[in-house]
């Protein structure tokens, strides 16, 4: 998938700011922050959503879940933090590779918008 944004992130054509990896699973940064902590994890491997990734193997969608609570741990989020996926069009999701929000360092209102 050479023309996914996030792939190329993947293979290092489009620099980011990696915090941590595991196996099959990067976070960085995003660009746009919506919070202190503003992370997106995804797997290395490319799926367009969380629908199509548990489909595929769920056993990436743990090591997705995985890496976003070392995230948590890493950006010291002990009073809390909140993973999303935002998911088709109607849940707001932009960048069709799935990946997992990691927010957190401030009050996060509920519900979202
Ligand atoms: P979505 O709207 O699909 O749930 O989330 C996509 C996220 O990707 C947005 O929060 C957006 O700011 C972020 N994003 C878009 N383009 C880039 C990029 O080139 N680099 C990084 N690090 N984040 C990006
Ligand atoms: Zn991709």
């Amino acid at each position: 998938m050479s023309e996914c944004l996030f792939c190329q992130i993947v293979d290092g054509t489009i620099p980011a700011e990696i915090v941590t990896r595991n196996e099959r699973a990067i976070a960085f940064r995003d660009i746009d922050p919506k919070a202190p902590t503003h992370v997106l994890v995804i797997p290395t491997e490319h799926h367009r959503d969380l629908t199509a990734l548990a489909a595929a193997d769920s056993s990436q969608v743990a090591d997705v879940l995985a890496l976003a609570v070392e995230v948590a741990e890493l950006e010291k989020l002990e009073s809390g933090y909140r993973v999303v996926f935002n998911t088709g069009a109607d849940g707001g999701q932009t960048v069709f590779h799935v990946h997992a929000h990691v927010m957190g360092g401030r009050r996060l209102i509920w519900p979202p918008g």
